[in-house]
């Protein structure tokens, strides 16, 4: 019994540590092997640099083939010899007007064949082809051989192409940095114009143009902007070591448009991204606030101005949007062209059915543009006709009506219908996102942009 229990026993502690030495290797092969090698190399080293070495090497260590092996420790001499094998020589040609990759290695001695291995191995992709006056080639190449050892053509400050030698024949491997980003917070008010006291606040005239698209369906930055107004973005800045690079997105920006105040925030969906209102409502409505760009509206047309014709001013259902002639008119919504023809008074003009009720009409216009009769199909922002002055016009100008039901509207300020709501399952995540965005969006206001707001929720 007691032979049984110790017999067991021994057959236990035999095994347990096999197995937890198996267990060891099996999980740690990969990262142990090297750094024991190496440690031991070192102390080989050391062992054999010292003038009085006198332990034999093998009793450092046990077992391993490493240890057991008799050693044939380089000689210092022998390991100097190694690190200065072969030289490399580097060199950066920046790209000119007409160069091309083969110009810019043969003047750099490179072989014909090693040009040729090289855009073998760019066959596909043709990057090496494509290089633009700017960009920079850097390559090696083995000063014993004359032979291209590798080439790098940088493309912009994030992204390269190498070529590696591998025996006959170049690797082609892309790398790509990624820059830091960091959020910046600007705002101004507007005594001006979007862009003059925008720009003077320190945002981009990029960053200008998005915040005009993404508010534009809700404001008429032709028309509506008032002295006193204010904006203020939440956005990203890119940076590489250091430096800024790029504007990222913008993550939410609030405008204060005559009394009323817009926020918009970023988010994405399946869908892609778009921006939204805290609620979760699309920023992008049915309808395009102002049918022309309104970089090219020149001036506020006045349409009390007494009519030449009639010596009177007549009642004005419309807006008008002064514009050199020729100037492209959108559709305002997608919608299906109820009348494209001449009209007395109105000119050339063009009217939109968007169904649901709603009718938008375009006058005094040049000329339609391809395709536009009564029955067309359109969609939001397709070109229809070109700014003119036919009609009872006084000059080139857009005249634009919204009705509902037959009923005028001032285009400028009737409230949008929304279009495209946020899924449902989405909306669970934006909602605490949005609340987030906006708290810091309010963190970041000026006193005074926060005593507008305040005075605005009175
Ligand atoms: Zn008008």
């Amino acid at each position: 019994m007691i032979a049984a229990v110790s017999a067991l026993l021994a057959i236990v502690l035999i095994a347990i540590p096999e197995e937890e030495t198996d267990g060891n290797e099996l999980i740690s092969i990969d990262a142990s092997f090297e750094i024991v090698d190496q440690s031991k190399l070192m102390l080989h080293d050391l062992q054999s640099l010292s003038p009085n070495t006198t332990q034999p090497l093998v009793n450092t260590t046990q077992n391993t083939s490493i240890a057991s092996n008799s050693y044939d420790i380089p000689a210092p001499e022998a390991l100097v010899k190694k690190t200065s094998a072969p030289t490399f020589k580097k060199q950066s040609v920046e790209v000119k007007p007409g160069d091309s990759l083969s110009k810019i290695l043969s003047n750099a001695g490179i072989s014909a064949q090693d040009i040729y291995k090289v855009s073998q191995a760019d066959k596909k992709q043709k990057t090496l082809v494509q290089m633009r006056p700017g960009q920079t080639i850097q390559f090696t190449t083995n000063e014993a051989s004359g032979e291209l050892s590798e080439l790098t053509l940088t493309l912009n400050r994030l992204d390269s192409v190498t070529f590696e030698r591998n025996e006959d024949e170049y690797k082609r491997s892309e790398a790509s940095r990624t820059p830091d980003i960091s959020q910046t917070y600007k705002e101004a008010e507007i005594n001006n114009s979007l862009f003059v006291d925008g720009l003077r606040a320190g945002i981009d005239q990029p960053l200008l143009i998005e915040l005009a698209n993404i508010f534009g369906w809700d404001i008429d930055f032709a028309l509506d902007i008032r002295k006193g107004d204010n904006l203020s973005v939440l956005y990203e800045e890119k940076f590489l070591d250091g430096e800024k690079i790029a504007n990222g997105n913008i993550i939410a920006a609030q405008f204060i448009n005559n009394g009323r105040t817009y926020q918009a925030i970023r988010y994405k969906t399946d869908k892609g991204a778009n921006y939204y209102t805290p609620d979760g409502l699309a920023m992008r409505k049915a309808f395009i606030r102002t049918p022309v760009d309104f970089t090219r509206i020149s001036s506020k047309f006045n349409p009390n101005r007494l009519h030449p014709i009639f010596k009177t001013s007549r009642p004005h259902r419309g807006v008008d949007y002064a514009a050199a002639s020729g100037t492209p008119v959108k559709a305002a919504g997608d919608g299906k062209v109820s009348f494209a023809g001449k009209q007395n008074g109105y000119g050339n003009v063009v009217i939109i059915d968007h169904g649901r009720g709603y009718q938008t009409l375009y006058a005094h216009l040049k000329g339609f543009a391809r395709g536009i009769k009564r029955g067309s199909r359109v969609q939001q922002g397709k070109i229809i006709a070109y700014v003119g002055q036919t009609g009872w016009a006084t000059g080139p100008h857009l005249h634009y009506e919204f009705r509902i039901n037959g009923t005028h509207k001032n285009p400028v300020t009737v409230k949008l219908p929304n279009d495209d709501p946020m899924p449902k399952n989405d909306l669970k995540e934006f909602l605490p996102y949005a609340k987030k965005v906006v708290a810091t969006l309010a963190n970041s206001h000026s006193p005074s942009f926060a005593q507008k707001l305040a005075s605005l929720k009175e």
